[in-house]
């Protein structure tokens, strides 16, 4: 029988230091939601944790008294599970260490709470990066490694999960453990991808690859789907295509006016707008000197519709390529806007069909301001993270729809787009779960496939008393 604590802020005040630890109001409303922002939760207490020894007190403490515990990194997820209803929010966020860089191994140690920002600037100067970055930078490194991290060079070295060689696990239990696939392997295919349920990453040991400090990005465009595949399929496939070291995939509207379709989204009965919609696709190829590109050789045997433009600029303003878009979100207010993003991965056999047929009943306007349609293509050979299914199909094409739109439109938005995640899920798609999900029994046990049994028993083993991120997998029907 757990005994419940009549001041857990004082106790874990004791226990830390007063810094570090919040109560609801002192931590501000910042913490009652993600990036998301479909759901508000307020916390007990907020705890900003400086390393291991402090995760473990807190762990300790949450499982000695019985309270639920959720990690967050930058809560830049959706999904609701980096804020908490009324347990402890563990900020990650200060525990910012790199212990050491191995030029000669191409490893990196670090904290989990460290932005692939703050370590992408210190290995660049010494040429290596991470073989996969997020687009967003500002994201923490236990975080992504707690949801995949995908990015657009997997399609070469797959998910950021697909990269990790070792972690420092809190699990539930408030035991430290080092895992990784030869020690404690269960623990680490469980926490990778693992969304926070067996415990708190703490450090991480990744993969890093030789780089080039400048690229060359070839903006192309293509007026068909299907020839934008087929593209894609040849890039992924063709060893001459090798230099290309990334692969950045848009779909976007070029808005006509409206049409009748019966009853609209946005424009009440009737009329709905529609576009026309093309698909940007960026080659990224990386340099030292720019003779060493041969456009010709890059470009070859492509069926793109124009080749709009060709950039060349520094290795870290390429990664860091979001950044302004972000400012500018912050401005214009849209980062304060709901976001219920929802993003599938395909069995590339069905893609077309299904994107077309999404598109044709996409108003553009329901994206709302800045909302973007991204598409990742992917190899399923180079990803291999039980927590981070892939459809089957030897090519996977990643499908996201990011809407950032007004409070008013967020119930009707987000229940054609649960729709669509358990349509293409129907399709032998796989949910990237980063984004808004409403799974139910059924629905997480089909998700995980023939893992699942892996998941109840490893829940039982590292969290028996179900205290990490409880709420968002339904273990039981
Ligand atoms: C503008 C934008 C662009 C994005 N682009 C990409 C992209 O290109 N690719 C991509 O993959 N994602 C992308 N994302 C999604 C984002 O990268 C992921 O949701 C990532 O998990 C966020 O990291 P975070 O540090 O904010 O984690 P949080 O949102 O704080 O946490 C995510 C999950 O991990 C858990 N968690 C956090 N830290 C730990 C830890 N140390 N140990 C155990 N569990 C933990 C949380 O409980 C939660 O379940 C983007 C998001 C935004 C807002």
């Amino acid at each position: 029988m757990k005994t419940r604590t009549k001041d857990p802020i004082a106790d874990l005040r004791h226990l830390l230091s007063a810094e570090q630890v919040l109560t609801a109001e002192e931590a501000g409303k910042s913490y009652t939601h993600d990036w998301g922002k479909t759901q508000f939760l307020t916390p007990l207490v907020v705890v900003k944790c400086q390393d291991t020894e402090d995760v473990v007190t807190v762990v300790q403490y949450a499982s000695e008294h019985g309270f639920p515990i959720n990690p967050r990194g930058y809560a830049r997820s959706q999904n609701n599970s980096a804020i908490s209803d009324g347990g402890i929010l563990l900020d990650t966020s200060a525990m910012t260490q790199i212990y050491e860089i191995d030029t000669d191994g191409l490893t990196l140690t670090c904290d989990a709470g460290i932005t692939w920002h703050d370590l992408v600037e210190q290995t660049l100067p010494l040429d290596l990066l991470p073989p996969v970055l997020t687009t967003n930078l500002y994201v923490s490194v236990g975080g992504t490694l707690s949801v995949g991290g995908l990015g657009v060079a997997m399609f070469r070295h797959g998910a950021q999960v697909d990269n990790v060689i070792e972690l420092e696990v809190v699990t539930g239990t408030g035991d430290v453990v080092q895992c990784s696939a030869e020690a404690n392997s269960d623990l680490f295919n469980l926490v990778r991808a693992g969304l926070g349920q067996f415990g708190i990453i703490t450090k991480a040991k990744i993969k890093l690859r030789p780089c080039k400090p400048n690229v060359r990005k070839y903006f192309l465009l293509y007026d068909d789907l299907s020839a934008f595949m087929k593209d894609c399929e040849h890039l992924m496939s063709s060893p001459d295509k090798d230099m290309i070291v990334g692969l950045d995939g848009y779909c976007r509207p070029s808005l006509q006016g409206t049409k009748n379709v019966g009853e609209g989204l946005t424009l009440g009965e009737g009329v709905m707008t529609f576009a026309y919609w093309l698909y940007p696709l960026h080659l990224i190829v990386e340099y030292s000197d720019e003779d060493e590109v041969d456009d010709d050789a890059v470009l070859k045997d492509l069926n793109f519709y124009r080749h709009v433009y060709t950039d060349n600029l520094p290795q870290y303003e390429e990664l860091n390529r979001l950044k302004p878009l972000l400012d500018v979100m912050a401005v214009a207010g849209i980062d304060q806007l709901p976001h219920p993003w929802m993003e599938t991965m395909l069995p590339w056999n069905v893609s077309q069909l299904l994107i077309e047929q999404v598109l044709d009943n996409l108003p553009p306007n329901a994206l709302g301001a800045s909302g973007q349609i991204l598409f990742w293509p992917m190899s399923s050979a180079v990803s291999n993270v039980p927590m981070l299914p892939m459809p089957t199909t030897e090519f996977v094409f990643g499908f996201g729809i990011l809407p950032n739109i007004p409070e008013f439109l967020l119930e009707k938005i987000s229940e054609r787009l649960n729709t669509l995640s358990g349509f293409s899920m129907q399709l032998g798609a796989k949910r990237y779960l980063s984004g808004i999900v409403d799974f139910d029994h059924a629905a997480w046990k089909a998700h995980y496939g023939d893992f699942w049994p892996e998941i109840l028993e490893g829940k039982q083993k590292y969290d028996p008393q179900q205290i990490m991120g409880p709420g968002l997998i339904a273990y039981e029907e």
